[in-house]
């Protein structure tokens, strides 16, 4: 006898969304949490005061703005976006990714991206009914122009994703390779500047020289990810498109007013984002120091370095038992021995450093 309710999900769901798995997010408690790349500092007492002050103001009887005006404003000087160009709010950029992507997903259409990258743009281009095309980068995980320049040619792909700098490699892509892909691309690219505040490069003020192109953005890894704030910037033409899918009260008025909040204060979390640039510089040398371990230089918050000559997983599994959560790539391919840190604050760092010299015993 079939399962009556497994054969109605058969028959009811759509085998591209069956065949996927759900992104999974490890439990956390009681470790310490290097696996995620937040930003690892509380606001400081005095602002927590004030913004609490500030969220009693927020009426939360009534709808959001649905155009976050206030913030929007604020956020378009704070990002310096190129005047001309518009913005649109999502919830996290993990949502804008999701508009974009359904926006294009004509019978047929691709989305490409170099692999390996953010994991979201394969999934939610699947779940949306896209082709997804991932196209290697090259052994040190640079872009591999010529792959991609044929990509484009053969798959003519409605949208390209470029994480600059990318995830899980940490590194920036080479800008001229970049801006030849933009110039070559049959549809839109998309610059997903997650990590902007740990980079020091952007693509924003490329916008305006490129008809096709859209630069991403988000609060998270900055020290707001609790928030849900990502930011897309571009020509209003493209906007006013996704606008038409965008749900209207996509930015909640609790976020609003938080974010507002934030942009005020924003000398305190750039002080926090050097303080994290300084101290990844630390963790790299350290790590590249031990035996058997080979960091990639990254400009992001986090690291991701090879484990040589002993099992990657076995060593993640190690930290774990010694209290500290990173993230495990360690599977068939070019993350082959990968595992990706976080850099937490000094403590944490430490903490880590000082598990995975146990672990490496
Ligand atoms: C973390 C991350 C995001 C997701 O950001 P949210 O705004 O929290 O949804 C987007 N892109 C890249 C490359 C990321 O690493």
């Amino acid at each position: 006898m079939p399962d009556p309710l497994q054969s109605k999900i058969d028959a009811l769901i759509r085998s591209e969304v069956r065949a996927l798995k759900a992104y999974h997010v490890p439990d956390a408690r009681g470790l310490v949490k290097l696996d995620a790349m937040e930003n690892p500092y509380p606001w400081p007492e005095e602002l927590r005061a004030q913004w609490l002050e500030r969220l009693r103001e927020v009426s939360v009887n009534r709808y959001p703005d649905p155009h976050a005006r206030v913030l929007a404003e604020r956020l378009r000087a704070q990002l310096r976006v190129p005047t001309g160009m518009e913005l649109m709010l999502g919830n996290g950029s993990d949502e804008l990714i999701q508009i974009i992507l359904l926006a294009l997903a004509k019978p047929g259409a691709v989305a490409l991206a170099p692999v390996p990258t953010f994991v979201m743009y394969g999934l939610l281009a699947t779940a949306v009914g896209m082709r997804f095309v991932g196209v290697p980068l090259a052994a040190n995980f640079a872009l591999d122009e010529a792959a991609l320049q044929a990509a484009l040619r053969q798959h003519q792909p409605a949208v390209v994703f470029l994480a600059y700098p990318n995830n899980p490699t940490g590194n920036l892509f080479d800008p001229a390779a970049i801006e030849r892909l933009i110039a070559a691309a049959p549809g839109l690219v998309v610059l997903d500047e997650a990590y902007h505040a740990f980079a020091g490069d952007s693509f924003m003020d490329r916008l305006t020289r490129y008809d096709n192109l859209l630069v991403m953005r988000t609060l998270s890894k900055q020290g707001l990810a609790g928030l849900r704030l990502g930011i897309l910037a571009g020509r209003k033409e493209w906007l006013g498109e996704f606008d038409k899918i965008r749900l209207p009260y996509n930015i909640n008025s609790l976020t609003q007013a938080s974010a507002e909040f934030a942009l005020e204060h924003i000398d305190s979390f750039d002080a926090q984002a050097r303080r994290i640039r300084e101290d990844r510089e630390r963790l790299y040398q350290a790590l590249a120091a031990l035996p058997d371990i080979e960091p990639y230089l990254s400009r992001a918050n986090f690291i991701l370095f090879r484990v040589r000559g002993r099992s990657a997983t076995a060593v993640f599994q190690a930290l774990r038992e010694h209290g500290v959560l990173i993230k495990n790539l360690d599977a068939p391919g070019p993350l082959a021995g990968c595992l990706r840190v976080t850099v937490g604050a000094p403590a944490e760092n430490e903490a880590f450093l000082a598990a995975l010299g146990r672990a490496l015993r």
